[in-house]
């Protein structure tokens, strides 16, 4: 009896899941369809360098114009992306046109840098900092203007190698970031091998830090960590002027979200300089 139930139990469970597995193909075709017919599109959001209030750098992130659902953010799509060997070929169209159009805007005479998102699963391709190495020679970006923004999970996943990968791409002269720094499984140890340049805190701590003393400790705790680990800080989501106004009191270096600018297409970027970035 305890066996019958069981299995009833576990055709129960199968049926979804096999759905879900057939709808997750589906959806794979359809973004591989997406990279090679042009509906990726990258949108800009903008980072101030907190004590003199200067533009400093954009990051790239991911957009999927849908022929029919219109445009989609990445939470519609990445995790299907990230679990296959598509995220290779995306991974590696955001850079070179995230590298591409930097290099347009610093042409132009603007003195910014750019940051592309960066998963497990590139982490683990040996040949990425070749490859990073290609896209930055191709467009004459110096490495410096590029910073590569990784979550500490992703790191995590298989640390040894991770570290090994970038170290290698720190090597060239691009830049780590550690993502929505606060919300993985954070090893302190691997900071402080890891070559790190600038620690993201995750929007979740910057927007609760003045509603609660407790999130404001760990956002001081942070910034405090960081720089005595001489890494940069950045204030991720910000939303509004009061917070604005803290996390640069608190020393934090630099600062993004909503209330400095939402992410904004490549063609809104140049008029948006112009206001806040003279050349
Ligand atoms: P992320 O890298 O942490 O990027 C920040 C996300 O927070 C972006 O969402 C951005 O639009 C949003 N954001 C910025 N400021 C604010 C704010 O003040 N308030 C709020 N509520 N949100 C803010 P988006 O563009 O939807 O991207 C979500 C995530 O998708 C990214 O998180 C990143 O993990 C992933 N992603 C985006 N583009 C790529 C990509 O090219 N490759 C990979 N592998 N992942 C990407
Ligand atoms: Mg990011
Ligand atoms: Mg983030
Ligand atoms: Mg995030």
């Amino acid at each position: 009896m305890q066996l019958a139930k069981q299995e009833g139990r576990g055709h129960a469970f199968y049926k979804p899941a096999k759905r879900a597995e057939s709808n997750r193909i589906l959806l794979l075709s359809e973004l591989r369809h997406a990279l090679n017919h042009d509906q990726f599109v990258l949108h800009y959001q903008p980072k101030i360098h907190l004590p003199d209030g200067r533009v400093t750098g954009f990051e790239a992130l991911l957009r999927w114009r849908h022929p029919e659902h219109g445009l989609m953010p990445p939470a519609e799509f990445i995790t299907a992306i990230e679990f296959s060997d598509l995220i290779h070929p995306v991974t590696l169209w955001v850079l070179e046109n995230a590298v591409e159009q930097c290099k347009a805007w610093q042409v132009q005479g603007f003195d910014i840098s750019i940051a592309v998102n960066i998963s497990a699963r590139n982490l683990v391709n040996v040949e990425l900092p070749e490859r990073l190495r290609e896209v930055l020679e191709r467009h004459k970006l110096a490495p410096a203007s590029l910073e590569l923004e990784i979550t500490e999970s992703a790191i995590m996943r298989d640390p040894g190698r991770a570290l090994d990968v970038l170290e290698r791409i720190h090597q060239i002269g691009v830049r780590i970031a550690i993502d929505d720094f606060g919300t993985g499984h954070s090893s302190l140890a691997y900071l402080q091998k890891l070559p790190v340049d600038n620690l993201k805190i995750d929007r979740s701590f910057i927007k609760e830090m003045l509603q609660s003393n407790e999130t404001m400790t760990i956002v001081t705790s942070i910034i405090a960590l960081a720089h005595y680990l001489q890494i940069n800080v950045t204030a991720e989501g910000v939303e509004n002027n009061d917070i604005l106004r803290r996390v640069s009191r608190m020393r934090c270096d630099y600062a993004q979200g909503y209330q400095i600018a939402r992410p904004m297409p490549a063609e809104d970027v140049g008029p948006w300089l112009d206001k806040h970035l003279p050349r």
